[in-house]
């Protein structure tokens, strides 16, 4: 299951080369080329999934299973004092690529990253609506 023209089949299959961290039958782990910390990596499947809407379960489950693996293999090698995992859906949330991947930023102190947003302001009557209109 790859796609023509998505670099992400192209580096998970090993076809364009990179710098592994972890490879099995259905994951590479590879160094971003554009880190915005030391040690910030990608989970790519190596199926094309162009998104989390077309992850199967079973390998959503896998994905958030090899993310502690690395997560402790970088507290562990890199000292790492915080980690962040992001995973961005569509070009409205920051994707870029199309093939789906999991960022996993680990974080020091003073690295000059900021990964959050504004809070808002909600009242308890709109939390129900807004918990009615996802779950009712
Ligand atoms: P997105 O914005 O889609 O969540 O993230 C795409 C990520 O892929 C970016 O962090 C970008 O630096 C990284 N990236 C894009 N092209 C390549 C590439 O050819 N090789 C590697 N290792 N990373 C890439
Ligand atoms: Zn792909």
């Amino acid at each position: 299951m790859k796609e023509d023209n998505c670099i992400f089949c192209k580096i998970a299959s090993g076809e364009i080369p990179s710098k592994t961290l972890y490879e099995d039958e259905k994951f590479r782990v590879i160094l971003d080329l554009g880190p915005a910390t030391k040690g910030h990596a990608l989970i790519l499947p190596k199926d094309h999934y162009a998104n989390l809407y077309e992850l199967p379960e079973e390998t959503a489950g896998d994905v958030m299973k090899l993310a502690k693996k690395m997560a402790e293999q970088m507290k562990e090698r890199l000292g790492c004092q915080g980690l962040n995992l992001v995973q961005n859906n569509g070009d409205l949330a920051g994707q870029t690529v199309y093939h789906f991947h999991l960022h996993i930023i680990p974080r020091y102190p003073a690295d000059g990253q900021k990964i959050g947003w504004q809070p808002g302001q909600v009242t308890q009557e709109e939390l129900e609506e807004i918990k009615n209109e996802i779950t009712g």
